[in-house]
């Protein structure tokens, strides 16, 4: 069985996100970067599917040099592959959709995982356009997959219940949490994944249709007012509630 999955780098959540001179994009350079949290789970289904069925799991990652920082980590988890398709400019979610397609089409994969969102731009959208883009199903969210003879079997929880959804292979599933333990990286994988040759592709069909039209910090928040302390404080604190902030009635 060809298994792929597509990661994406995001700032880590510790990291202090700062914008650029223009506003048009955040400040790239010094900025620590870590894998999806939702794309390790992709990564650990691919590679259990291929420990039970048989075959091979190749990761993909549409970026520049930071890229390969993820990459990396999954091999050091134990996938057998690993390709950076070459970003050069801005794309939008349509770009970014076009080159991965464009990346995966003709390769013969089985099953291609996703994250079910990329939590830094968050619009958990690439999976559902990878999948339209290469005429496949797509199921998303999904919390709990198996894996039969050319289909699969898939679950999702929604509003006070579970949707059980079937579809043939192949297709596009995006990981929600839950659907597995994400395993660490060995030492020996992380020595292995260091020797490991990363593929780079080049690819041609990244057609964008919007443009950033600017990014704005969140407005500042009031400072704080200390009411007193203790319990003798609450008196002041509720009415200030009350009359001032009117939250309470
Ligand atoms: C006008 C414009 C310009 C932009 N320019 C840039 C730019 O120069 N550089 C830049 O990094 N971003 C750029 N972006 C953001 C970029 O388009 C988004 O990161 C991208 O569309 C994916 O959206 P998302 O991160 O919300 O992914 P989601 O849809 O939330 O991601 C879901 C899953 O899809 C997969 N995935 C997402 N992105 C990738 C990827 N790149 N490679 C492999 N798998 C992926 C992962 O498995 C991920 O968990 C730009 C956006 C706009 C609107």
């Amino acid at each position: 069985m060809k298994i792929a999955v597509l990661v994406k780098l995001v700032p880590d959540s510790e990291a202090q996100i700062k914008l650029n001179a223009d506003k048009s994009w955040i400040e790239t350079r010094d900025i620590s970067w870590v894998m999806g949290p939702y794309d390790e789970y992709a990564i650990e289904e691919a590679l259990k599917t291929a420990g039970d069925k048989g075959g091979e799991v190749t990761v993909i990652s549409y970026g520049d040099e930071q890229a390969v920082d993820g990459l990396r980590k999954a091999l050091a988890m134990g996938v057998h592959n690993a390709v950076r398709v070459k970003r050069e400019g801005e794309q939008d979610l349509l770009g970014t959709a076009n080159a991965l397609a464009e990346a995966l089409k003709d390769n013969g994969y089985d099953l291609i995982f996703t994250g079910f969102k990329a939590n830094d731009d968050d619009c958990a959208a690439i999976g559902t356009m990878v999948g339209t883009l290469l005429d496949i199903p797509v199921i998303t969210e999904v919390s709990k997959l198996e894996v039969g003879e050319g289909n699969v079997r898939a679950e999702r929880d929604i509003e006070g219940g579970r949707e059980i959804i079937e579809a043939s292979m192949p297709c596009v599933i995006t990981a929600q949490k839950g659907l597995n333990e994400p395993r660490y990286a060995s030492l020996k994988g992380i020595m292995m994944a260091k020797k490991k040759q990363i593929e780079e592709v080049v690819v041609t069909h990244t057609e964008s249709r919007i443009e950033m039209a600017g990014l704005n910090y969140p407005p500042e928040r009031a400072a704080g007012k200390v009411v007193g302390e203790g319990a003798e404080a609450v008196p002041e604190l509720v009415r200030l509630l009350r009359e001032e902030a009117k939250v309470i009635e």
